[in-house]
């Protein structure tokens, strides 16, 4: 049988059994192959009864004492009772339903029991645990496969037709040559499947398990590269030093150590002919702006064309104004294209782009979507790299594509520290440059967790710190009130919460309202009137959440702040302690309950713990932002495996320049059907 044959080819799966099968993605015998066991039940791991733990699942083997009779519960429940024993001690087992077992339930017969044994009065009892006869000459499997189910899907029937699949499925193509396997301990493919499936041991079981973790890891690291990695010699402009003024010069700080080790690190890269790729990884605060406008004015002064990309029209405008004001003075020409200007605008904005009247462009994501052409693009800067999706990413380097083969150079920075585990499986194709320096005169930021009955202390304190000169944001998990919602958990609405606060305790102090559903220029209004200090307090949603900076506000209050993931709280936290004052943020836990991640929110500031924290607690997902964790699905390997993600790793750099030999085309072929599946297949080449 085929691999790709329809599972309809299998005996018993019909229209209707089919049917649940394609709700979990199985539509071919090769996807029910690779729907690996969610878990495993030892059952040959029997214990005496006497051994057996008071509450715990356990295996066990007993014989049948008497045949079973049937009873009724008080309130008419029908079930049937078995009586059994071992050599230890005896065990009373009620069935309910299943009424079908009795008659196969025989005094003197043996059999094989799995579930949760408890201590009752008169001996061991259990309530409807597995069962299996058990039969001279035919041994049962010690180790069964439990499948997650969903719709109509039975254990029984998964069981079966993946049984089906192995014995009819022979011969299937090796992804990794065997030198590989060889050299790091795994098994051929069809046996990988048969004792993921149908284990015979624990061992044989552990070694199923790395070899498809292994191959997992490989495949999917394998096809980030293919899909993003500039072409092997690909070439760039170089862009070198002038003897220009220098925006660098005008700024009333004096750059950090780091920051000088960056940009020194990335003006040695630009004025290479070969594209750079250079990611600057720095927590938030660490001054990421400062040395990605050093790039861009390298560029502009080279007489070639740049752009910043932001994940917020925010951000985005935030960024354009700051730009303006240090590259004016210097000739350089600024614009920022967003989704929120009229057609019209746009049209402007793209003709003086084709025309060349503009030198750096600052934008969303959303406007490399449009037709944006350049007249000569010499360096695409993304700020906040992690908010944006793989496939993006794929789309960037497609634009940067120049006439005559050539490429522009390429700058990412990301505040979310990426767990090391990660940054090295999404970024393993780029030169990492971290900014590991705070500038000086950073106060640390006071965390505290309190609960609503703390809430007019806290008004309280916001006040004292506004009469001082501060600002204070306070964030908000929803837009407005959401009556259904609201029974249920009194989630506090911007909208809402910001006329309540306007109308009873800070019915004195200017204060802004920002959220989402605002429209551009509105969301701009407020956030000048805030950054200028014109308003004191900004009530707002998460979308301040990335990059805003408005280096005096100092105190921020998180309602609701349960609601939120870690990476997020740190991000939002991360708006306070930019500037001189001495900072305090208040998360409010509505929940009434401890809560973990806000117990780790007060007890560090340190990115790199909280994003290591916020991995182990919910897996990947958040740092591919939503629009990746569809395309990171791993079936099988655990972002947080340290060191078989480095062994991969490693493995991986000696066998991509031989990926093209007849060796690894099978490896190349499952890359290409991975990034197939994430929706493009484009930059592969
Ligand atoms: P992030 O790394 O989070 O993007 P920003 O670039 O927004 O950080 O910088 C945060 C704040 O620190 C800004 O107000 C910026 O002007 C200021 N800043 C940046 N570099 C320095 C420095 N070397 N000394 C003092 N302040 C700095
Ligand atoms: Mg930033």
């Amino acid at each position: 049988m085929r691999l790709d044959a329809p599972i309809t080819a299998i005996k018993g799966i019909g229209e209707v059994k089919s049917a649940d099968f394609a709700k979990r993605g199985i539509l071919t015998v090769g996807d029910l192959l690779e729907f690996f066991p969610r878990g495993y039940e030892y059952r040959g791991d029997v214990v005496p009864l006497r051994d057996c733990t008071d509450g715990e699942v356990h295996a066990v083997v007993v014989r049948c004492t008497k045949n079973p009779v049937v009873g009724r519960t008080r309130s008419g429940l029908e079930f049937f009772r078995m009586y059994a024993e071992d050599d230890s001690a005896s065990l009373t087992v009620t069935f309910f339903g299943r009424r079908f077992l009795m008659d196969q339930i025989r005094a003197g017969r043996s059999y094989r029991l799995y579930g949760r044994i408890t201590m009752g009065l008169c001996g061991a009892e259990a309530t409807s645990p597995e069962i299996e006869p058990i039969t001279a000459g035919k041994p049962l499997p010690d180790i069964i496969p439990v499948y997650p189910l969903s719709g109509g899907l039975t254990q029984k029937a998964v069981r079966g037709a993946v049984e089906q699949c192995l014995s009819l499925c022979a011969g299937f193509a090796e992804i990794l040559p065997q030198e590989i396997r060889q050299a790091h301990g795994l098994m051929p493919r069809s046996e990988m499947f048969r004792q993921m499936h149908c284990p015979e041991s624990k061992e044989q079981l552990a070694v199923a398990k790395r070899t498809a973790a292994f191959t997992e890891l490989l495949v999917f690291q394998t096809a980030l590269r293919c899909m993003l990695k500039a072409k092997d010699g690909a070439h760039a402009d170089a862009l070198c030093e002038t003897d220009r003024d220098s925006f660098l010069q005008q700024l009333p700080f004096a750059l950090t150590g780091a920051q000088t080790r960056a940009i020194a690190e990335i003006k040695a890269d630009l004025a290479k002919d070969v594209p750079m790729t250079r990611l600057v990884q720095g927590d938030v605060g660490s001054g990421k702006t400062v040395v990605a406008a050093a790039a861009l004015e390298l560029c502009a002064q080279n007489g070639k064309q740049a752009v910043m990309l932001a994940p917020t029209e925010i951000l985005a405008a935030q960024h354009a104004e700051k730009l303006s004001k240090w590259f004016e003075p210097m000739g350089i020409r600024c614009a920022l294209l967003t989704g929120g200007l009229t057609k019209k605008q746009k049209n402007e904005i793209k003709k003086a782009l084709l025309a060349g009247e503009i030198d750096v462009l600052i934008g969303t994501h959303a406007v490399l979507q449009d037709d944006v052409e350049f007249a000569g693009l010499g360096l695409v800067v993304t700020d906040e790299q992690h908010r944006f999706g793989v496939r993006q990413r794929a789309l960037l380097l497609d634009k940067s594509e120049q006439a005559g083969g050539k490429r522009a150079h390429m700058l990412v920075m990301s505040a979310t520290p990426i767990p090391r585990s990660l940054s090295l499986i999404l970024y393993g194709d780029l030169d990492v440059t971290l900014l590991d320096e705070l500038p000086p005169g950073r106060q640390t930021i006071d965390t505290l967790v309190l609960t609503p009955k703390d809430r007019n202390g806290i008004y309280g304190s916001i006040k004292r710190q506004l009469s001082m000169g501060g600002q204070a944001y306070i964030i908000c998990p929803l837009v407005e009130e959401n009556a259904e919602a609201e029974e249920k958990s009194p989630k506090k609405a911007a909208e809402t919460y910001f006329a309540e606060l306007q109308n009873g305790p800070f019915a004195d102090i200017p204060m802004g309202l920002i959220h989402g559903k605002l429209t551009p220029s509105q969301k701009a209004g407020a956030m000048d009137a805030f950054a200028s200090g014109q308003t004191k307090i900004l009530v707002s949603t998460t979308v301040i959440e990335v990059g805003v900076d408005v280096p005096n506000a100092n105190v921020m209050l998180i309602e609701n702040a349960e609601c939120f993931g870690l990476s997020q709280l740190h991000q939002l936290r991360g708006r306070i302690g930019r500037g001189q004052r001495k900072s305090y943020c208040v998360l409010l836990n509505g929940s009434g309950k401890e809560n973990e991640r806000l117990a780790i929110m007060k007890e560090t500031c340190d990115g790199f713990r909280i994003a290591e924290a916020d991995l182990e607690q919910r897996g990947p997902g958040d740092f591919f932002g939503e629009r990746q964790s569809g395309e990171m699905v791993l079936r099988t390997a655990s972002l947080t495996d340290m060191p078989l993600i480095k062994e991969t790793s490693r493995a991986l750099e000696g066998i991509l320049p031989l990926l093209r030999t007849e060796a690894y085309k099978q490896l190349f072929a499952e890359a290409v059907r991975v990034v197939r599946r994430a929706g493009s297949g484009k930059t592969i080449n």
